[in-house]
């Protein structure tokens, strides 16, 4: 062996989709799929990715950090992860990736990552290759796919959207500090016992000086205050219909002119979430 394509599974709509279209696109290419597995993921994540490996045929490889979530937290002084500090993302999810791929590079065997960056995203940069044998590639931007072409490469296939995407718009850990105000409160009617927790790892956090809460500027235990639960969601529900109002309907592309949780909250840019973790 002499070269390897990769393709990394966020549980995402985006990598998804990729997947979907390297199969389609490249049927001889021999792709391994992966997913690297925090174990603080949804249930739907895991539900989205079993079907994708019915459609694909081939099983994905779940990478499972040598050291879980609570590990790390202890290392970083019970400090939250952040946008700031994303330990998260190195150690659970970026660390899993290079141990897997680590020793063929250094072997002289070229890893090709394909990363689901689309067309439509110019402002986006994918990971960094770190190692002179490893490549990223961007088949989306190579064939111009822009966000309605994935939606339609899932639709098209069989698959459709993960089913956390009826109340939620992003994959990754169910505490992600990337969620917005509204994604939290639906996460505690979706799952209760997931916000129980992320607010138990916040308490601890808050107990050893920690700075940051997962939400920005309160803690959970203010976010789930009724009033401010009713306050939250009619704020989303105002600033989405000022979105819908703004946003031209391409009939051509009737029902596929969602609007993102994101875009509601006008966050939908490169700081606003993690490729790894999202897409
Ligand atoms: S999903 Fe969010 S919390 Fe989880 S590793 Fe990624 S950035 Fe960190």
């Amino acid at each position: 062996m002499t070269e390897r394509n990769v393709l990394g599974l966020s549980g995402g709509r985006d990598s998804a989709a990729l997947a979907v279209f390297m199969r389609q696109t490249y049927p001889e290419m021999e792709i391994e799929y992966f997913f690297t597995d925090t174990g603080k993921e949804l249930p739907e994540v895991y539900e989205f990715l079993g079907r994708l490996e019915g459609f694909l045929g081939k099983q994905i490889a779940y990478l499972n950090p040598d050291r879980n979530f609570d590990f790390w937290l202890k290392e970083y002084g019970n400090f939250l992860p952040s946008p700031r500090t994303r330990w998260c993302t190195r150690q659970l999810k970026i660390r899993p990736f290079e141990n897997w791929i680590k020793d063929d590079l250094n072997a002289g065997i070229k890893v090709i990552s394909h990363v689901a960056i689309r067309a439509d995203e110019p402002a986006r940069s994918g990971m960094q290759a770190t190692h002179p044998n490893l490549q990223v590639r961007f088949p989306f931007r190579e064939h111009g796919l822009d966000k309605p072409a994935v939606i339609e490469l899932l639709e098209s296939s069989g698959l459709g959207l993960p089913k956390y995407y009826d109340w939620r718009s992003r994959s990754g850990c169910t505490f992600c500090f990337y969620q917005q105000k509204i994604e939290w409160v639906r996460l505690k009617k979706e799952h209760p016992e997931a916000f129980e927790e992320a607010k138990r790892y916040e308490k601890t956090a808050i107990d050893n000086g920690s700075p940051f809460t997962w939400s920005d500027r309160e803690s959970l235990v203010e976010l789930e205050h009724p009033d401010r639960i009713a306050q939250i969601e009619q704020d989303f529900d105002k600033r989405l219909a000022r979105e819908r109002a703004r946003r031209p309907i391409n009939p051509l592309r009737e029902g596929l002119n969602d609007i993102e949780i994101d875009e509601v909250y006008g966050t939908a840019d490169v700081a606003a979430s993690c490729i790894i973790c999202h897409k």
